[in-house]
């Protein structure tokens, strides 16, 4: 039976068209990053509903090898590639070993895949701005749309929520903390809006593997160091942005555009044990939480099936074995990118866009051993201070932005460097 889910500024949002499940009918999924973190692990739910999910695309960057075994385990109709090289070695990988598996290549083909009426539900799992026109696509074909990529979320939140009202589409927070704080919302809540009875949400955080690093070591902190992280198993991109706090900054903004609420009533409280996901602080004075144990199946599993509930293969919470829970205040002297969120937040329009392209070209940058750990910071606050900020209803703005951010902040990773090189030889470390 089909259920209407009522939006409260009353844009009626059919369940049945995006993504409801009708007795005995299979619905159809695309993944779009499904070789990465969040890919493997959604497919590791699906896997475990066979009568209730069937692949219908996934997609990926550049791993032939890991997309053509989830091809070959999984049957999708459809298999996308950014890379045309890497989807010619996978097509022809798939004909030898019978996959009847159609591949293609580029980006329109991954927004086409996006937008096909063959899957109700997809799954955003791109890292970075590149998902941001092929989950619109999804968004405006007015899917149910799980959406693990933030960036997209962060630099456009409101084309996003605008279109999703256009097109009926749901959206549906997988980042754990926002799957939590929806989970935490009044029946009826749809991504978007707002309720005056919710004083403010928290949002927790591990604090990251540098937590109790002191500021002086931060300088030396390797890729390798600030990718082991000390909860969770996720891609290397996600990782850097959850040691330098980044990652709660982006999901600060998130929340504004998921939650329909001000920056300041978004507070953060570190949580090193990872268990309380995010908490919804109501005005009689409840605070509602969900916790778990930290593993990126639940929150996938409660999006892919909501409003039911499925198995996720996620062991049950053993309080006695936690024993206790720690909160702290986040140190935003020792990590400074939770302070630029917080401004870009405030100052609106396409700060955020700013902020976001910034921190992609300096994480990349520190992962390519070019800046220290600690320039990160550095460069998304010259590339913000650098670059004005105006309004962001215009996708064509937001992408001529976050063009001219990279550009900005690429410069700066090379002044660094020049300027690096200049004090090494100045005394005598460059002989
Ligand atoms: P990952 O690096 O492990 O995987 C990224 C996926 O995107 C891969 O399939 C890759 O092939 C694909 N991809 C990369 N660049 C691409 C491009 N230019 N065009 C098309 N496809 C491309 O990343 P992840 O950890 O799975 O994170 C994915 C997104 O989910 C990120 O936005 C991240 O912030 C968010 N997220 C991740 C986690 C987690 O636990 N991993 C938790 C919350 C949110
Ligand atoms: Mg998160």
């Amino acid at each position: 039976m089909d259920r209407d889910v009522s939006d409260p500024r009353g844009v009626a949002v059919s369940a049945h068209a995006t993504g409801a499940r009708t007795a005995g009918s299979r619905q159809g999924v695309t993944l779009l990053g499904s070789t990465g973190s969040i890919g493997i692990n959604t497919l590791d739910v699906l896997a475990k509903h066979p009568e209730r999910y069937r692949v219908v695309a996934l997609t990926a960057n550049t791993q032939v090898d890991r997309l053509y075994e989830q091809c070959q385990r999984f049957r999708p109709q459809r298999a996308v590639m950014l890379d045309s090289d890497a989807a010619g070695r996978l097509a022809e990988k798939l004909r030898l070993a019978g996959v009847p598996t159609e591949v293609s290549a580029g980006n329109q083909a991954l927004a086409d895949v996006a937008a096909s009426p063959e899957a109700q539900i997809v799954v955003a799992a791109i890292v970075g701005a590149a998902g941001l026109l092929p989950t619109l696509a999804a968004v405006r074909a007015g899917k149910r749309v799980l959406i693990a990529n933030k960036e997209p979320l962060v630099m456009s939140g409101g084309i996003f929520i605008e279109e999703a009202r256009k097109s009926g589409a749901q959206i549906l927070p997988v980042d754990s903390e926002h799957n939590a704080i929806f989970q935490c919302m009044p029946n009826g809540f749809v991504a978007g809006g707002s309720r005056p009875e919710v004083r403010r949400v928290l949002l927790t955080c591990s604090g990251g593997p540098f937590r109790t690093w002191p500021a002086d070591r931060l300088v030396a902190a390797t890729p390798e160091q600030a990718c082991a992280h000390p909860n969770w198993v996720m891609g290397r991109k996600i990782s850097v942005d959850s040691a330098t706090l980044m990652n709660k900054g982006l999901e600060l903004i998130e929340a504004c555009w998921l939650f329909g609420l001000e920056p300041e009533k978004v507070e953060v409280v570190v949580h090193p044990q990872s268990v309380i996901h995010s908490l919804v602080d109501y005005t009689d004075g409840s605070v509602l939480a969900q916790l778990g144990n930290p593993d990126m199946r639940t929150p996938i599993a409660h999006a892919l099936a909501w409003p039911e509930r499925i198995e996720s293969g996620v062991r049950s919470l053993d309080l006695l074995e936690i024993a206790h829970l720690d909160f702290g205040a986040p140190d935003t002297v020792r990590f400074p990118c939770l302070r630029l969120a917080y401004e870009a937040a405030h100052a609106g329009g396409t700060a955020p866009t700013v902020l976001n392209a910034a921190n992609e070209i300096a994480v990349q940058a520190f992962l390519d051993h070019e800046i220290a750990f600690t320039e990160i910071a550095q460069i998304i606050e010259a590339t913000l201070d650098r670059s004005g900020t105006c309004s962001a209803d215009l996708l064509s703005t937001i992408l001529a932005e976050d063009e001219k951010a990279r550009r900005l902040a690429r410069e700066l990773v090379h002044a660094h460097g020049q300027a690096r090189q200049a004090s090494a030889r100045s005394t005598g470390g460059g002989a």
